[in-house]
């Protein structure tokens, strides 16, 4: 698996070790398939800045530029953040890159499954069928189930939530999610 990091403010090594808790909470450490699964996946970490309209299409402009995002596609993960170095940013911007890192986790347990969307978002609108790696997490987004994660990094501890998809995957749970 490759982390890439186009920002140039944020701790990338605080960024890394939170990405790689949030994933790496969700998989049974003998859960081999998966794991090599998830090996072949590059995520890239990349300002705000960066982002290119025209990559997207017309349905979705409506999403507001100065609200980080990102975009999961075939073993890849564009997450565009807040490239500043605090604390607020930094809770902000993980909630942004776990989002990315709940379809991709999703996408490796439930590859195929379909799923239905309960409530309308920038892509469609509620009772829409979908791959249920993205109407999982949107249904779940929608409705708040978050989960608070912990890093240690230089002696301090950090604090993040992801999306809370711990039921539907291997319940790994050492001592990140509580
Ligand atoms: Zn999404």
């Amino acid at each position: 698996m490759k982390i890439n990091f186009t920002t140039k403010n944020l701790d990338e090594k605080l960024y890394q070790k939170s990405m790689l808790t949030y994933i790496y909470d969700h998989y049974l450490f003998e859960d081999y398939k998966r794991i090599m699964e998830q090996d072949k996946w590059e995520i890239n970490v990349r300002k705000l800045t960066d982002f290119q309209w025209n990559f997207y299409d017309e349905s979705i402009k409506n999403l507001s530029k100065g609200i980080p995002h990102g975009v999961t596609g075939d073993n890849v993960i564009q997450c565009y953040v807040n490239d500043e170095n605090n604390r607020m940013y930094y809770m902000q911007n993980m909630m942004v890159i776990c989002h990315e890192l709940s379809h991709m986790i999703l996408k490796i347990y439930y590859p195929n499954e379909r799923g239905v969307l309960l409530y309308d978002d920038v892509w469609g609108k509620a009772g829409d069928e979908r791959n249920y790696f993205s109407t999982e997490i949107h249904n779940r987004v929608h409705e708040g189930r978050t989960r608070k994660f912990k890093a240690f990094h230089e002696d301090k501890e950090y604090y993040f939530y992801g999306v809370d998809i711990d039921d539907i995957t291997n319940k790994r749970n050492l001592n990140n999610g509580f």
